[in-house]
């Protein structure tokens, strides 16, 4: 294996993907690295490999990513596969885990395409066995046609969750219910944004017929519920939640017996990868949640790191990709392969299509965006899994004068355990800006230390 190559992407979703066809188009030497065993990121999972009887329950829209990484296949790009990034520094010197051993490679331009990883959704009983998110049911569809045995309950809030529903209703999956803890009131301050969404009519109109089916198949579905809760003892028994006078139900509370309870709260870039490299992030009030900054080229704050997709804020495929070409035409300039002229004429056609496809953003952010009682859990409700660390105990360490996530980390232990505060990151933060009263932009974020991804010293020696 080389250690040295023009453009190194790290991702193999539709962002990484793009980017690495691009450059590679250019004549630039390039790398895609990827810790999954084919490429096609989240959305594409597994793609290459489906079959029709895969796209008959995943949908046109993830048949589409074949072409995406058919056209990768014949870049001329080299593609690291199972290919962990378990470290990387200020000086973009980045170490990779391949079949058990470690490596190190350098590029002159790194493009950073790490996507986005789910919002956590900290409830009463959600570190019970049976409770799952919907992403990792999804990955088990995706990657194995694996679907939930016994009785299933979809519950949370986002696109993700009504798209999952559909899928399961293709495979012939039976839902017992489908819980949405959409507020009452996220429609009526999404309505303003849905004469700039219509532009991107496509997103309505799967969204829509996605809950038509749902309907259809006379899936009990519960809006606007709240205090949600994952019931049992030694695992998931029931799911319980209130139904709300207010919201159309009749006040009462009502429990489902479940085995799995699959949740969803949004999605929130993946930031690990750009805040080892150094590079700029900004707190997105819109989408509640930290991203990288770029311009428009996906030039980051660091000068060769450049970021596509999610991880620069959260857009959807087709915006990634779209962005993955962006970066591309930049690297190619930056590397002398093209002018100025020949990068912008290249690129016109591309952002008009990317200010197309983001304009469905603004409308679904609104009606999507996080929910307050999951985003701030009541105190006896565990935050990090891994250290069992509850709400209450983080709120206690605010008080008594922790101002940031890192002091409150060196108090309770929360974020150290096997995640690395993958998934308590955010909760964390929220949490202290809340019991202080302080913007996020202050509190802040857990620093980030590599290992970024688990290595045993056998691997780290056999290099
Ligand atoms: C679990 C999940 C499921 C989703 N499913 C759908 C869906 O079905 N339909 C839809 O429209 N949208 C879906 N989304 C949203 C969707 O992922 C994005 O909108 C879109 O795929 C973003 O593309 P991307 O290229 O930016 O990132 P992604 O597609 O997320 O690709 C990022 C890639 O980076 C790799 N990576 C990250 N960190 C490392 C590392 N340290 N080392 C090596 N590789 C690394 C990941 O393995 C991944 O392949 C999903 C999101 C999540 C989190």
């Amino acid at each position: 294996m080389k250690n040295h190559y023009e453009v190194l992407v790290i991702g193999g979703g539709p962002a990484g993907l793009a980017a690495a066809t691009g450059a590679a188009r250019l004549g630039l030497d390039v790398a895609l690295v990827d810790e999954q065993k084919a490429p096609g990121g989240q959305i594409y999972r597994n793609v290459f490999a489906a079959e029709d009887r895969a796209a008959r329950y995943l949908g046109k829209d993830y048949m589409r990513g074949k072409q995406l990484v058919v056209e990768f296949l014949q870049s001329g790009a080299t593609y690291l596969n199972n290919a962990s990034v378990w470290y990387l520094d200020e000086r973009l010197e980045t170490g990779l885990l391949i079949d058990g051993a470690s490596h190190f490679v350098t590029a002159d331009r790194l493009i950073l395409a790490t996507g986005a990883q789910e919002r956590p959704m900290p409830l009463p009983g959600w570190q019970l066995p049976g409770v799952m998110t919907a992403g990792a049911g999804q990955i088990l569809l995706k990657s194995a046609g694996i679907v939930p045995q016994g009785r299933l309950v979809l519950a949370g809030n986002g696109p993700l969750l009504l798209l999952l529903a559909w899928q399961y209703l293709q495979a012939d999956v039976k839902i017992e219910a489908l819980v949405d803890t959409t507020p009452v009131s996220r429609l009526r301050r999404a309505l303003p944004d849905l004469p700039r969404a219509l532009a991107a009519f496509e997103y309505l109109v799967k969204g829509v017929s996605l809950m038509r089916a749902i309907s259809k198949a006379r899936i009990p579905v519960y809006r606007h519920v709240d205090d949600l809760r994952a019931e049992g003892g030694e695992s998931l028994e029931a799911v319980s939640f209130d139904s709300g006078r207010k919201r159309g139900g009749d006040g009462s509370r009502i429990q489902i017996d479940a085995d799995t309870l699959m949740t969803h709260h949004g999605v929130i870039p993946n930031l690990r990868l750009a805040l080892a490299a150094g590079c700029k992030v900004e707190w997105d009030r819109q989408q509640q949640c930290w991203k990288a900054s770029t311009d428009i080229w996906g030039q980051s704050s660091v000068d060769p790191v450049m970021v596509a997709g999610d991880c620069a804020g959260i857009v959807g495929a087709r915006a990634a990709e779209l962005q993955g070409r962006l970066c591309a035409l930049q690297a190619g300039h930056r590397l002398q392969k093209i002018d100025a002229g020949r990068r912008d004429r290249a690129a016109q056609p591309v952002t008009r299509s990317l200010a197309r496809h983001l304009s469905i953003r603004p409308f679904l952010d609104k009606l999507y965006a996080p929910v307050p009682a999951y985003l701030l859990p009541g105190d006896d409700t565990l935050v990090c899994r891994c250290e069992e660390v509850r709400a209450g105990q983080i709120r206690a360490a605010a008080r008594t004068g922790c101002v940031g996530p890192n002091q409150v980390k060196a108090f309770t232990r929360c974020g150290m355990g096997p995640c690395q505060g993958c998934l308590c990151a955010s909760t964390v933060s929220a949490l202290i800006a809340d019991e202080n009263g302080a913007p996020m932009e202050e509190v802040g974020y857990f620093r980030v230390r590599p290992p970024f991804k688990p290595i045993t010293l056998g691997e780290l020696s056999n290099s």
